[in-house]
């Protein structure tokens, strides 16, 4: 029987926190205190608690976390910033909307994360930070990153938008770090379809210094301190309280929510299992150590995948490409002049990999369906 499994769905979580939820936003009603209420400072102290960092910085986006956390560490014109070319575009796009250069390094094949071994040959005299991205919920391979930034004497930026409660483990390791604790700031993203997700857009700074934390913390409000005495040229990228008072509800059930991302993720080992050896090229994630993947995506690498794209579309399941176009072959980056060969890595993932349904409400009946269709496609 065709069931219909869309890609993602925000609407199960909501009804289901709908009384919790209303009266967080009615509080907010009753308060009419829309800028800087408590709820702010609430927030900033259960992702600091979460993230293991002593401080914490609600702003307006994730996107804005990255242009803050360049702006705080006097990162500008004529400095270069290394980054992946594989990932979400803002991480690209703050690194020029701050007026600096962005400096791609290709990813490892089986992470889809930035390869440490390539990043030491990119870096001059101008580069200034690092940002790796800790893709789809892994963390980069932090260990070799934090050695060469240190030896280099330049600052580390994570870009953990998609890795809130993600985990770095090398296998020698007692214990995982955090993502956003292990670099100078780390920042997240609470975009709804983020694994914590906002009624709208909102985001988080965390820092382990506190001069560092408190210059966020001024320049997400014009720098000023106090009131109308500006130090610094800030913006205005304030997280709104009723964001913030969503998140904190919404903040409860998250680890119930990771652990079932991560059934899923094995759920869908399992179903694979026999494809795996008959189908050349398929590929699932590859969880690197014993790091703590969050599955904010379920990203696999197929032959011919826009064909079975298409084939699953008509049979009714909803997929997505992360991403369908490196960021150095985007027509805004053209003036950095590179071309299609440059990131090979980057560039066959963009070919090959595809996203299934995978969201804490997705029923058996419906992930069983998804990977009986797959096998259906490779089967013709
Ligand atoms: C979502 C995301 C961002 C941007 O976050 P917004 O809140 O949408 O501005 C940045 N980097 C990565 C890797 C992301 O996935």
């Amino acid at each position: 029987m065709k069931m219909r499994v869309p890609f993602f769905d925000l609407k199960p979580q909501s009804l289901s926190l709908r009384e919790e939820l209303q009266s967080a936003i009615n509080e907010v009603f009753e308060s009419q205190q829309f800028i800087m209420g408590p709820q702010i400072q609430a927030l900033e102290k259960t992702i600091a608690n979460y993230c293991n960092t002593p401080y914490a910085i609600g702003v307006a986006s994730g996107s804005d976390a990255l242009f803050l956390a360049f702006m705080a560490l006097g990162i500008g014109p004529g400095d270069e910033v290394i980054i992946p070319p594989f990932t979400f575009f803002a991480t690209a796009g703050s690194v020029c909307r701050i007026g600096a250069t962005p400096v791609f390094v290709d990813i490892d094949f089986q992470t889809y994360n930035i390869d440490p071994s390539k990043i030491e040959e990119k870096i001059t005299k101008k580069t200034k930070a690092i940002m790796p991205v800790h893709l789809f919920g892994q963390c980069a391979d932090m260990d070799p990153i934090l050695k060469i930034a240190k030896s280099k004497q330049i600052y580390v930026i994570e870009d953990a938008a998609q890795a809130l409660g993600s985990e770095y483990q090398p296998t020698t390791q007692p214990k995982g770090q955090r993502a956003g604790q292990m670099g100078d700031l780390g920042c997240f993203s609470f975009y709804p379809t983020k694994n914590l997700g906002a009624f709208g857009d909102a985001g988080m700074v965390v820092a382990n210094d506190l001069p560092l934390a408190e210059k966020v913390r001024l320049l997400r409000v014009h720098g000023s301190q106090p009131k109308y005495y500006h130090k610094w040229i800030g913006v205005n990228s304030r997280l709104d309280t009723m964001q913030a008072a969503i998140l904190l509800i919404k903040f409860k059930y998250l680890e119930k929510w990771t652990e079932a991302r991560q059934r899923l993720a094995n759920k869908y080992e399992e179903l694979f299992k026999d494809i795996l050896p008959v189908v050349d090229g398929f590929k699932l994630p590859v969880i690197q150590y014993k790091n703590r993947h969050i599955f904010n995506q379920y990203v696999i690498r197929v032959p011919k995948r826009d064909q079975l794209r298409k084939f699953l579309s008509e049979e009714g399941i909803g997929t997505d490409i992360y991403y369908p176009l490196p960021l150095h072959l985007q027509e805004c980056f053209s003036f950095l002049n590179h071309r299609q060969g440059d990131f090979p890595v980057s560039e066959k993932a963009a070919e090959e990999t595809l996203a299934l349904p995978i969201f804490p409400e997705l029923t058996k009946d419906q992930q069983e369906w998804v990977a009986d269709r797959i096998k259906a496609f490779y089967k013709k």
